[in-house]
């Protein structure tokens, strides 16, 4: 079976198509390689295109003729988003209409596509269901969310595409690396919390800081729900074999249902690498959810997933060794 993936050279897409890969999929990965890197993508064939091209998509999928196409590729930066939001809503909102036009057009019915948990902005009941109402509260959730109401629309009972099936996962923190790090995060400026950490860990930033201490919590730090990227990937293909049943179309919480501070993390990143590197304490970070956990029941019932690696350690470990290599 053939799977196109949009930004498969990039974090999370280059370990779907490992795991593809793995599995034996004849896979074709579309990236620009704007953040992404060639070296990451460990099977299947590269080619560089950008999805604004609609005219090169389209003609690359009509010559490969996937039987489905995963879409990860986007930008991913809140705070960026909040400062250039034309940014996001031209990459990953605009582009990603380009790529469904073009599924549609070339008769790729099954797609599945990188969603976020930013859908849900401040979440009013924790953990989050899937049918709680999407009130992002950046531009980078607005552009997400625009996506899986472009794809509802296009699956819609009256559309003219109506044998087109998707299924949107929205994933909560995203996190650790291949278990024998041939691949793993690598963005000049990272902004995520265990990445940081990590980095700080290193000796490669100074100024590490933990955004807020005055959360409604029990540590007064925010919460989050961090999932390994395997588990994720893995997640990916049990959607596909979900669409190749007959699946319809729907949307999935990815997450482990429970979370951990930041304190609770960054202490565990001193453990893990023996470096009691500097915390600065600073004010909120604008825009943070206290708390974000997903309920996962869903997708534990309708896909059968089975997360493998629910263990901060782990996915620290992971994470750790990966970046020591880079
Ligand atoms: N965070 C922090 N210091 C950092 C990076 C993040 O205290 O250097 C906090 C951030 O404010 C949030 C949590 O860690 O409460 C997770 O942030 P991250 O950017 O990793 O993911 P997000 O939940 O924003 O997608």
């Amino acid at each position: 079976m053939k799977v196109l993936v949009s930004g498969g050279a990039g974090y999370i897409g280059s370990h779907v198509v490992k795991a593809l890969g793995e599995k034996g999929y004849d896979v074709l990965v579309v990236d620009n390689l704007s953040t992404g890197h060639s070296e990451l993508v460990l099977y299947g064939e590269l080619i560089k295109e950008d999805l604004a091209n609609k005219e090169g998509i389209s003609r690359i999928i009509r010559s490969f003729k996937p039987d489905a196409v995963m879409h990860f590729a986007a930008h991913i930066r809140v705070e960026e988003s909040v400062m250039d939001p034309l940014k996001y809503y031209r990459n990953n909102t605009v582009n990603s209409l380009n790529l469904i036009e073009s599924c549609v057009e070339g008769d790729i019915k099954e797609f599945i596509f990188s969603s976020t948990a930013a859908v849900y902005g401040i979440p009013e009941k924790l953990p989050v269901t899937e049918d709680s109402p999407l009130k992002p509260i950046n531009p980078y959730g607005r552009s997400k969310m625009m996506v899986e109401y472009i794809l509802e629309d296009t699956a819609g009972p009256l559309s003219k595409y109506n044998d087109f099936r998707y299924v949107s996962l929205r994933y909560f923190n995203v996190a650790g690396a291949d278990e024998k790090s041939r691949i793993g995060q690598k963005y000049p400026e990272a902004t995520h919390l265990i990445t940081r950490a990590l980095k700080a860990a290193k000796g490669e930033i100074e100024n590490f800081q933990i955004f807020g201490t005055d959360y409604n919590t029990p540590d007064g730090t925010c919460i989050r729900d961090y999932i390994h990227v395997d588990d994720l990937a893995d997640a990916h293909l049990k959607a596909l074999d979900y669409l190749k049943k007959g699946g319809k179309s729907d949307v999935f919480n990815c997450g482990y249902g429970h979370g951990y501070s930041v304190r609770e993390v960054v202490d565990t990143v001193k453990k893990v690498t023996g470096v009691d590197f500097h915390v600065e304490e600073t004010g909120r970070r604008p825009g943070d959810p206290p708390v974000l956990i997903a309920d996962n029941s869903k997708i534990k019932k309708t896909l059968s997933w089975t997360p493998r690696h629910d263990d901060l350690e782990y996915i620290i470990e992971t994470a750790w060794k990966w970046e020591k290599k880079l």
